[in-house]
């Protein structure tokens, strides 16, 4: 599809079957064999960054697929010279055209079957009814253990030919279903052996490692099966694929041939970011042993051998530390019967466990917040983890913002040449000249670059590098990382401005916002802007430099959409600049007196997609109805009537049309981020799809009206601000890998599943989590250690390319009380959250539901049986798990699983996008929401901050219990924050505080506290700014009292408390108990 000779991207066509798993063997995205070559010569383009990107453009717009240059241009587009409706309305000129929508359909494509519960037939049907007055389905539970055929979720190929998909459980995904051919294992060398040659006998080097990781994923379907295993996976039955599939895939994850030791040793790109390391003096011969000042006494110098904790998986010292519980607390080890122990909240936020290692090895250890495993220690084997009936993942905020990054600038990248793993605290030095990958065992040289420090500007001390002494570190990326010149921060920005549109007042705010923060905007001299506005027909805006004023050109013909003029679209921000600013200034007042009601976002999305493939970027949709025209129109769907019924709800998108557009976006590294504005329904299970696939984000901001809903308009100023100027990594691809014996197989988050394990992330944000699950597909037995590695490769918006690298080091335990004990549980609640939305959409929200109940009865059922010697009768718990029905019964009241009346359809979808897309500590205040008493605040206990003092209220049980007339309660529930005033509080909280001088006089609608001289008023406020701060998002406050209409969610909150259509914690634990001691 593509030129020769042009790094541009594959064509469309093809770029969709490699996505859809139908790849020929010479059609991926990315596969281009000019480029590629050009990589492994290094001379595809001037290394010499940034800067080289602008005179490839011309090239790449002139690829046919995009369809720009053939058409439109000013010589057949008159544009408009004023802004006054209506614009001319251009047509398409009569040339031939390739339309993009002509390669959405292509053949028929494998589906995958519907999902099958396998396993509900093994579990007994409970005698007592969960729901009060609902009869059960049948009880259903999950097997955490891996399935081979290792589908994920997001990589579904059955995009199908046709609008079919209707109600078609779209996501299908095979995590639950069970089955294991141990024919499929991987072949890696094995452990015993670790200084053996690699496997031979296998495909070429180039792709070693995934052909090896290929052989476990074949799948039992056999048309997936075929598939996967085109997709750029070169397995013995698919000889003629040799070739590169996936150039990303090859520089993240690729053979050694790719690798900076044997390819390029041009050091051309050294920045002065970091460390740097200038070259070693000629005859450097400094290799005395290096002072060990400074150093842990615990460590031992490196002559006398290898780093202190490398030493400890050969050795006796960790299995007694592991044995003798070093680093739990005595606490942890208290069983406890939660019936006679009902609150086992902490009254501080609950940290997370601690991973039972030697101190010299935790010290090194990836921060929770990063990273963290829902087992701490990892059961040695999948019976093991059978037996303790928990889910074995990962939780991941590998983007988050960062105060302190060692970043690392080095021509010599030091990577496994087996297995590719960056080189990490965890691993070996066997020796001054070779270390040991702790993910394959495979031994590596240690580069003559990595033996000097820059540091301590010592040579022959590897393993004092930062690479080793940081388990988060960043990487400066040579020109092997990249597949084309890093491209330039693009932001497209798609309006709605339908009557509707206009009547809600958005586009003043989003505009004003877009001015605020033009110049914070991430980027640099290449950055480039756009705008395309919509409502029955699309209008974009020249911006061209030297213009004396934008230009509207308007384009009615949405069947086939075209763009007029693509090179005056999207233009350089600084060098528009005032014309950018002029439109933004004129664009809320061009439509005040529209009058067109439809609006056809699909079409608009096509014209953006477009606008954006040759380059990439990151395209903003505002959208504030359901779209009515052209390609993606959608019908209502929802019944307010059936929003009871835990059945026969629409999660499921209506349409396949934008999960499709989503991956074209992909495969063209341009992310969809959507801002949902509608008090109607919208179908966001349909729209979100053009977010979740090609790594975007969803907002939503039901009932958005910019006088009636001044809270709205708050909060969308505020989360514009922070969407606006947060870093932005863009064309990123991440990859996951773990020690060998573990596999991962079921990934949770937005983004699309490229070659088998690899997340292709157009667009990567600071505030996006993600999550994949586990399961131990040989023993690890022969293992104390294990470590998980997360490599993020990005572009950083100032045109660098920079990889991200996070390791997690865990035991291993032989005993399932040593699994409990590590249990954690947080993020066992997060990644059974991301399961059972899943779960939903592929089965029912009523199986999704049962299943979040079953995992608390099997694993506690499981503890009972295998662990607890005598059996003492109540509700008996390890330490680790005491919360664990709270949290899950906490689940079953989230808007996205809870049943009732409450939830609006679209509101419980954006609830289950968010528990996708968010990193776990907001996923669980978003699900188990902090209650504070505040009318009472002191300084006992304060944090100090920037001299600031902080009042740290104890965290309290989530039951009206809790509350009393007399006082005023703060609810935390992360994206909003709610204060209830009780009538009879205090006067002087009134007066001090609210700054009204009786309860009847606080405001009906009152969203921000009054800055008074008070001390209890400047305690109060320096809580929720300080709540406020240590998140990325913006909560809105709202003042709450007994008539108000918000006092029914923050009562909904009470998790601890009886609705009508809920069990109390209480009765939970009966219930759960009940099963437990059958
Ligand atoms: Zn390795």
């Amino acid at each position: 599809m593509s030129q020769p000779g042009i790094p541009a991207f594959g064509g469309t066509l093809t770029s969709l079957q490699a996505q859809n798993g139908a790849a020929s063997a010479s059609g991926s995205p990315y596969t281009n064999g000019p480029i590629q070559n050009a990589l492994m010569s290094s001379q595809g383009y001037n290394s010499q960054l940034p800067g080289s990107y602008p005179h490839l453009i011309p090239a790449k717009t002139l690829n046919p697929v995009s369809g720009q240059s053939t058409y439109g241009g000013p010589q057949t587009v008159s544009p408009l010279s004023s802004y006054q409706r209506p614009g001319q309305t251009l047509h398409r000129p009569p040339v031939a055209s390739t339309p993009v929508t002509s390669s959405l359909h292509s053949g028929p494509v494998p589906r995958m079957p519907q999902h099958t519960s396998h396993n509900s037939a093994a579990i007994p049907m409970p005698s007592v009814s969960f729901h009060p007055g609902a009869n059960l389905p049948p009880p259903l539970n999950w097997q955490y253990n891996y399935p081979s055929a290792g589908s994920q979720t997001n990589d579904c190929p059955n995009v199908s030919s046709g609008p079919t998909m209707s109600g078609n459980t779209n996501l299908t995904s095979h995590q639950y279903v069970s089955s294991g051919d141990p024919s499929l294992q991987n072949n890696f060398i094995k452990s015993g052996a670790p200084l053996g040659p690699l496997p031979t006998g296998g495909p070429p080097p180039v792709r070693a490692l995934t052909a090896q990781k290929s052989s476990h994923r074949t799948v039992p379907q056999p048309s997936f099966n075929s598939a996967i295993n085109q997709e750029g996976i070169t397995s013995s039955t698919n000889n003629g694929s040799l070739v590169v599939h996936n150039n990303y895939d090859e520089i993240e994850g690729g053979g050694f041939l790719a690798t900076p030791q044997l390819t390029n040793k041009n050091p051309t790109i050294s920045r002065s970011v970091g460390y740097s390391y200038p070259s070693l003096p000629p005859g450097y011969q400094n290799t005395t042993p290096p002072s060990t000042t400074g150093m842990p006494p615990s460590s031992l110098s490196y002559p006398s051998g290898p780093q202190a904790f490398s030493q400890m998986p050969l050795g006796a010292n960790h299995l007694t530390a592991s044995m003798s519980g070093l680093s739990l607390h005595p606490e942890g080890l208290r069983v406890i019967n939660l019936l006679q122990e009902r609150n086992m909240l902490p009254s501080t936020p609950l940290q997370p466990p601690v991973p039972n290692l030697h101190e010299d090895i935790q010290r090194l250890n990836c921060n929770p917040e990063l990273f963290r495993c829902t087992l701490t220690s990892i059961p040695q084997t999948q019976a093991l983890l059978n037996k303790a009936k928990l889910p074995l993942g990962l939780l991941l905020h590998p983007f988050k913002d960062l105060v302190q990054l060692p970043v690392v600038t080095s021509s010599t990248i030091v990577r496994c040449r087996s297995c590719r793993t960056y080189i990490n605290p965890f691993v070996s030095f066997l020796d001054q000249r070779r270390w040991k990958c702790n993910l394959c065992y495979q031994v590596n040289d240690v580069p003559e670059e990595f033996m000097y420090n820059p540091l301590t500007r010592a040579y022959g001390e590897p393993h004092r590098r930062p690479e080793v002494q940081n388990a988060t570190i960043e990487f400066m990326a040579p020109s092997e990382y990249m597949l084309r010149p890093p491209q330039p921060p693009v932001y497209l920005f798609v309006f709605d401005v339908s009557h509707n549109a206009v009547e809600t007042g958005y586009l003043t705010s989003v505009c004003q916002s877009l001015l605020d923060n033009l110049d914070l905007l991430p980027g640099n001299t290449r950055t480039k802007i756009g705008f395309i506005t919509f409502d029955s027909t699309i209008h974009f805006y020249s911006l061209q430099e030297g213009l004396s004023q934008p230009q509207m050109l308007i384009v009615s013909d949405i069947e086939d959409v075209f763009i007029p003029m693509p090179e005056n679209l999207l233009v350089n921000l600084n060098e528009s600049k005032e014309l950018v600013q002029d439109l933004l200034k004129t664009l809320p007042q061009m439509f005040t007196k529209t009058l067109e009601t439809q609006s056809a976002l699909g079409p608009a999305l096509q014209a953006a997609f477009k606008l954006m493939s040759p380059t990439g970027g990151r395209m903003s949709v505002f959208q504030t109805q359901l779209p009515t025209l052209g390609v993606g129109a959608l019908k209502p769907r929802e019944e307010p009537n059936q929003r009871s019924s835990a059945k026969e709800i629409h999660l499921t998108p209506s349409t396949d049309f934008y999960k499709k557009l989503a991956l074209d976006c992909s495969g063209q590294q341009v992310a969809v981020d959507l801002f949902l504005l509608s008090g109607q329904y919208s179908d966001l299970a349909s729209l979100g799809c053009i977010s979740r696939y090609s790594a975007g984000s969803v907002y939503y901001y039901p009932s958005y009206h910019h006088q009636h809903n001044p809270v709205q308009v708050q909060k969308l100023q505020k989360e514009l601000q922070r969407y606006l100027t947060r870093k932005i990594g863009f064309e990123a691809v991440m990859r996951i890998r773990c020690t060998k014996g573990l596999s991962i197989h079921t990934f949770h988050g937005n983004f699309f599943v490229r070659s088998t394990d690899l997340l292709s992330l157009p667009n990567v944000n600071p505030d996006a989590g993600y999550a994949v699950q586990m399961s131990v597909e040989e023993s690890l037995m022969d293992t104390q250690l294990v470590s998980f590695q997360s490599a993020l490769l990005y572009t950083s918006s100032k045109g660098e390319r920079r990889i991200r690298v996070h390791t997690l080091c865990l035991p291993v335990v032989s005993t399932l009380n040593e699994v409990f004990l590590g249990a954690d549980v947080q993020a066992i609640s997060g990644l059974l959250a991301n399961m059972a939305v899943d779960r939903s959409v592929t089965a029912s929200l009523s199986d999704a539901r049962d299943a979040l109940v079953n995992a608390v009865i099997d694993s506690l059922s499981a503890y009972r049986s295998s662990v607890l010697s005598n059996h003492q009768p109540g509700l008996m718990v390890p330490f680790s798990l005491r919360l664990f029905p709270l949290f899950v019964l906490a689940l079953l009241k989230q808007k996205s699983f809870q049943t009732g009346t409450n939830a609006r359809l679209d509101e419980r979808i954006f609830a289950m996008c968010q528990v996708k897309n968010q990193p776990l500590v907001h996923l669980m205040l978003t699900t188990h929401p902090n209650l504070y008493r505040v009318d009472n605040l002191s300084d006992e206990g304060a944090l100090n901050i920037n001299d600031r003092t902080i009042p740290q209220p104890p965290i309290l049980q989530l039951s009206v219990e809790k509350l009393s007339r007399d006082g005023a309660f703060l609810m935390d529930a992360g994206s909003v924050l709610m204060l209830w005033v009780g009538k009879n509080c205090g006067q002087h909280f009134f007066s001090q505080v609210l700054g009204v001088q009786s309860y009847a006089l606080i405001p009906q609608t009152m969203t921000d506290l009054p800055e008074l001289d008070t001390p209890e008023s400047a305690r109060t406020v320096a809580f929720i700014c300080w709540l406020r701060e240590q998140r990325p998002f913006f909560p809105v406050l709202y003042v709450i009292r007994d008539e108000s209409p918000m006092k029914a969610n923050f009562l909904q909150n009470m998790v601890e408390d009886r609705t009508e259509s809920a069990l109390s914690y209480y009765e939970f634990l009966l219930h759960i108990q009940q099963q437990v001691n059958k």
